[in-house]
């Protein structure tokens, strides 16, 4: 059986999960799969599960766990993910993990990487955050902006602020995140391949140390 090397980016919206997973899946060509990105790419598309989805993220609630686990499972069965996959923004809840944990396979290779911001940085990084409409690269309008306003330095794309990245929103999603997704970390963190580490350094000091973890685990 083939081992595939699986990566979990834990941590609150705006610990730098994406930032990060950009990284790896470069450095590591594993396919990123944010369950974030695949809702806004129904939402956008106006599909039946977008229509749903919509109201759940633009109040900063979690969108229920039986959609979720029915989108991530047939993506994680799709060929490109035969050596492995990095999972950015799933699990969220325990529910999401325990069946998350039924997919896998002994040979598996399991890493959590729990990315530790506290929640004051959290709202300052989220209130000027960028995204790419196009390649979804997140930015920031003063710790990483890009090279011409409003531009994607990767791909040409325009920058958009998401409708739930307002002070509203994040407070919410903040709560959700430690009434729901914070037990996590005691549900992994006697897992050999569990990690905590500083998120509130710069994208390549977290990035050092996050490959170390991966090798020194492995
Ligand atoms: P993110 O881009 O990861 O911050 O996710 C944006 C929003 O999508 C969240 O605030 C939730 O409404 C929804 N969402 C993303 N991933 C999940 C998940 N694993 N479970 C439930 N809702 C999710």
């Amino acid at each position: 059986m083939t081992t595939r090397t699986i990566i979990i980016l834990l941590g609150p919206p705006g610990s730098g999960k994406g930032s990060q997973a950009a990284l790896i899946k470069s450095h590591m060509r594993l396919p990123h799969l944010s369950t974030g990105d695949l809702l806004r790419e129904n939402v956008a598309a106006q599909s039946a599960l977008g229509k749903i989805a919509k109201s759940y993220i633009d109040h900063g609630k979690l969108v229920p766990d039986a959609i979720i686990l029915d989108m991530i499972m047939h993506r994680i069965e799709q060929e490109d993910c035969k050596k492995g996959f990095l999972l950015d923004g799933f699990p969220r809840t325990l529910v999401q993990a325990q069946a998350l944990q039924l997919a896998l396979s002994a040979s598996d290779q399991l890493f959590i990487i729990n990315l530790k911001v506290d929640d004051a940085m959290i709202i300052e990084r989220i209130s000027g955050r960028l995204i790419c409409s196009k390649c979804m690269t997140p930015y920031h309008l003063r710790f990483a902006p890009p090279k011409a306003a409003n531009v994607c330095d990767a791909c040409g794309g325009e920058l958009y602020q998401r409708a739930d990245d307002t002070y509203e929103v994040i407070a919410k999603r903040l709560a959700v995140y430690h009434q729901q997704t914070a037990p996590l970390i005691e549900f992994y963190q006697n897992y050999p391949g569990f990690s905590t580490i500083d998120g509130t350094r710069s994208k390549e000091a977290i990035f050092n140390e996050l490959v170390n973890a991966l090798h020194i685990k492995s």
